[in-house]
């Protein structure tokens, strides 16, 4: 089926509120403020549900910035499962529970769908090199999206990365660099390369068309409960990507009159980086940590920088609520979700629900309500030593011994 047109008319900032054209542009010529995308809005509510063709991500073209189809990069992104988790909602003590499983995207992460509009606007502004600073996910995921677009990449990726997502990124990015220290700061340095236009600006901090990609998080779980929005979704928080585009989201279909209302959102960090829940429990501003690991690799950013501002916005004006997770609870969250409902999910991904759990203990949220958490990325990448336990040599006899006796356990 033919892709849609985009229906991209501007920039705004969202400081200032001022206009800028559709042209690559990573921070208000006025005021320095970050950018989002406006599209035209009386044709969307005109077509309603009918803007939506064809299945993924550029099912929802229409409201993405990418004019050119050709331009258009796809691994099969998008359409990942929106799972009601009867079992897991028991053990939780809530009414209703989806999780949105990002896993399933073709680099196993959420990222797939930021690379997506990315690479492909690096296509559209003719741009032969895009780099990103990356804890492991993020670099696998822009180096596959080059890869597939023909163009080159320049991935700095974190030393403690674990080894599936080294393997990942050597294999698919035209340079791999291995950097030392801590991500804030090179994502200082590096920001202001970027500034200087030698390559396309595929990290989190600014990039307006990058972040459009993941908006379509909220259409597809809209969508996949009758274009309802659940009453809360939980979303995980580094610089605050996945939160600040979903949230756009649930706004715009909320604005073009394709759902009744827009969720509560949840902010979800892991406790060893937690400078968006500080900022909101203090009522203050963000104060950017120095943090060290974390096992949520994805969430290790001390300095969320303007979009943890933005974030705190979102929080403060729609009555959302933050939360965090000490390691352990994460990894506890893992393996329940796991034995529950068969998902595997890796640190980064399950932090939110870890984090929803504590909310609930804190009273934070209603156990009333339907929530949905987003669960970032497969855990299929993790790094971890098999589970010990000694191997058994089997003969007939031993071998039906030992499946009665498991199998009467059941
Ligand atoms: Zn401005």
């Amino acid at each position: 089926m033919k892709q849609m047109d985009s229906l991209a008319t501007s920039l705004r900032c969202i400081e200032c509120g001022g206009a800028s054209p559709l042209g690559y542009t990573l921070q208000c010529p006025t005021c320095g403020g970050l950018l989002e995308l406006l599209y035209d809005e009386p044709l969307l509510r005109r077509l309603g549900t009918g803007a939506f063709t064809g299945t993924g991500l550029w099912r929802y073209a229409p409201v993405l910035p990418i004019a050119d189809p050709a331009h258009r990069v796809s691994l099969g992104e998008g359409a990942t499962p929106l799972l009601d988790c009867p079992r897991l909602a028991r053990e939780l003590g809530v009414q209703r529970l989806v999780v949105k499983f990002e896993g399933a995207n073709p680099t196993g992460t959420v990222k797939d769908r930021s690379s997506a509009t990315g690479v492909s606007a690096a296509l559209q502004f003719g741009f032969a090199v895009t780099s990103v600073v990356s804890s492991g996910n993020a670099g696998s995921s822009i180096a596959a999206y080059s890869a597939r677009a023909g163009l080159r990449s320049l991935i700095f990726c974190y030393e403690r990365a674990s080894a599936p997502k080294m393997l990942h990124m050597a294999a698919t990015a035209t340079d791999l660099v291995i950097y030392k220290g801590v991500y804030d700061d090179l994502i200082t340095l590096w920001d202001r390369l970027a500034e200087e236009g030698l390559f396309f600006d595929c990290g989190a901090s600014r990039n307006p068309y990058k972040h459009e990609g993941k908006k379509t998080i909220a259409y597809e779980i809209a969508e996949g409960l009758g274009w309802r929005a659940p009453d809360l979704v939980v979303a995980p928080v580094a610089v605050g990507e996945t939160f600040i585009a979903a949230s756009r989201g649930f706004a715009e279909m909320e604005r073009l009159g394709l759902i009744a209302r827009r969720p509560i959102m949840a902010a979800a960090q892991a406790a060893r980086a937690n400078a968006v829940v500080r900022a909101w429990r203090d009522k203050a501003a963000i104060t950017p940590l120095k943090i060290g690991y974390t096992v949520a690799e994805g969430l290790a950013a001390g300095d969320p920088g303007r979009k943890g501002d933005w974030v705190l916005r979102i929080l403060r004006e729609t009555g959302g609520v933050a939360g965090q997770a000490e390691d352990e609870e994460i990894l506890a969250a893992q393996s329940l979700l796991a034995r529950t409902e068969g998902i595997w999910a890796g640190p980064t991904g399950v932090a939110a629900l870890a984090v929803l759990k504590n909310l609930l203990h804190e009273k934070e949220v209603d156990p009333a309500a339907t929530i949905c958490v987003i669960l970032s990325e497969t855990g299929l990448k993790t790094e971890a030593a098999p589970p010990s336990r000694p191997a058994i040599a089997f003969d007939e006899a031993s071998l039906r011994s030992l499946v009665r006796e498991k199998v009467r356990e059941s």
